[in-house]
């Protein structure tokens, strides 16, 4: 899976801080250059009040401001159980590859065996991944050997019986419904701050899954490029402290 930013607020903690300061000043904020408005937040330069004066609200539990930017990301195959998990947080806006428009029937199911097309869970081929509610010593090499055969040769069934049934003349819309939910899909979702912070809260959190906590991962780390003094405070402060922003 690989996630990119597709569009994002331009000096978005500009805007959290506008929006924070409006609440306790008798001027009108958008006369101001942005120096007035922070006229008086500890800091020996604009940066450095900026960071401050986000690292306050945060520590605070004030999030409204940081409802206020929004940043689009393109995510790139991840599997529909990931995607499942992930829309399930309704503050945020998708967009997601359709499978009733797309159809996967150029793919080679060879090349599905070999993990094209759908996620191959790191559980099915390394010897040493133990999953949650699990021990080492369960299972011997060759369970793990054998868990990789039926996972590969079943993925490569399930497109090999969705393109016949293509060929039978079934429409994409229906045919679907024998892919595995590891199906890879692409999502366009656009997220403020607060919803991000809410859902690493969640989903980086070490009781999620392995894929959602990736995507989370990534998507914060583009987020600290984009809004750095928000995301290296909730890094450093707040991250796997679950749902402390919406309690
Ligand atoms: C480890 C893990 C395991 C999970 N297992 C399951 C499972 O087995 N089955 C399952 O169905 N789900 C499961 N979930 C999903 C989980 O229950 C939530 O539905 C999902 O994470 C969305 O998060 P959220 O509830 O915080 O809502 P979001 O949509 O992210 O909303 C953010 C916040 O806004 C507020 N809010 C939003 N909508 C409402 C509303 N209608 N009423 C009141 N307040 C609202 C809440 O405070 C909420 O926390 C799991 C999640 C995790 C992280």
């Amino acid at each position: 899976m690989q996630v990119r930013l597709l569009e994002a607020t331009e000096n978005p903690e500009e805007l959290i801080c506008r929006g924070a300061r409006n609440d306790y000043m008798s001027d009108y904020v958008a006369e101001l250059s942005f120096e007035d408005v922070m006229e008086g937040v500890e800091g020996d330069d604009i940066e450095e009040q900026k960071a401050n004066f986000v690292a306050k609200l945060v520590k605070r539990g004030h999030y409204g401001p940081f409802e206020h930017p929004s940043a689009t990301f393109a995510i790139e195959g991840a599997s529909r159980s990931c995607m499942a998990q992930l829309t399930r947080h309704r503050h945020a806006s998708f967009d997601v590859q359709s499978m009733r428009y797309v159809s996967f029937d150029d793919v080679d199911p060879q090349d599905v065996e070999d993990g094209e097309m759908v996620v191959t869970p790191p559980s099915a081929t390394d010897s040493d991944w133990v999953g949650r509610n699990q021990s080492a010593s369960d299972y011997d090499d060759e369970d793990v050997e054998r868990r990789e055969e039926v996972f590969r040769s079943s993925v490569r069934q399930s497109v090999e019986d969705y393109q016949e049934l293509l060929e039978l003349g079934m429409p994409p819309e229906d045919a679907r419904f024998v892919l595995p939910i590891g199906t890879e899909v692409n999502i366009v979702v656009t997220l403020n701050p607060r919803s991000l912070m809410h859902i690493a809260d969640m989903r980086a959190a070490a009781d999620a899954q392995w894929e959602i906590r990736d995507l989370t991962e990534q998507l914060l780390d583009l987020a600290s490029e984009w809004c750095p003094h928000t995301f290296e405070y909730y890094n450093s402060e707040m991250k796997h402290r679950k749902n402390r922003l919406a309690p």
